[in-house]
């Protein structure tokens, strides 16, 4: 077998080690810098040893008690955590142009519709986290844009767009641009109601 070394994400977006279809996780860091990474099967011991940039493979103890993973599982695997991971980075991306970008740069032919289905469902999952329950109220809807707003989501261009008054239960999504135009029109309408007067 081939030990090429292959960094993928897991589940829960921690980074494993890929090797002949088996997944490792990380253990320790040595003191010279070397890493130790441990099979993701929990009644397995089998282990590798990378050098402290990942890139190739130094050692490998014990063997493994179990099948390795299939090549389409491990693959599709891939492809869903991939799509998590950009789906959560860029939230206004389309998922469908992720996915599509990713098929791309894969080098695997073994993908069906269920599985770009599975895949879409779960980037949907997984950008639904970055975002608060459905408002049940006026002030809880407040509540939230606020906490949003705090959290800095509410940005465009680096701009803050979603102005939240408690006092009045008052939301005004625009940016300074919209308010220029506005005062401008304000004192438009302000000096033909002068000029009409006098
Ligand atoms: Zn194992």
């Amino acid at each position: 077998m081939e030990n090429k070394i292959q960094l993928i994400q897991s589940e829960k977006g921690k980074q494993l080690v890929l090797l002949n279809f088996n997944k490792y996780r990380h253990v320790r860091t040595r003191k010279n810098g070397m890493r130790k990474w441990l099979c993701t099967v929990k009644t397995c011991y089998a282990s590798i040893v990378t050098d402290a940039h990942k890139t190739s493979i130094v050692n490998i103890i014990g063997e493994h008690t179990h099948e390795s993973n299939s090549e389409v599982k491990t693959e599709r695997q891939i492809l869903r955590e991939n799509c998590k991971r950009q789906a959560d980075d860029g939230i206004s991306t389309r998922p469908i142009k992720i996915i599509r970008k990713e098929l791309m740069n894969s080098v695997s032919c073994n993908f069906e519709m269920k599985d770009i289905i599975s895949v879409w469902k779960a980037m949907y999952d997984k950008r639904r986290q970055s975002y608060p329950l459905f408002p049940t109220s006026l002030d809880d809807a407040i509540r939230q844009l606020q906490n949003m707003k705090e959290d800095n989501c509410c940005m465009l261009l680096e701009e803050n767009f979603v102005h939240v008054s408690t006092e009045k239960n008052l939301v005004c999504i625009t940016n300074k641009e919209n308010f220029a135009v506005f005062d401008e029109l304000f004192r438009a309408i302000c000096r033909l109601y002068i000029s009409i007067r006098t």
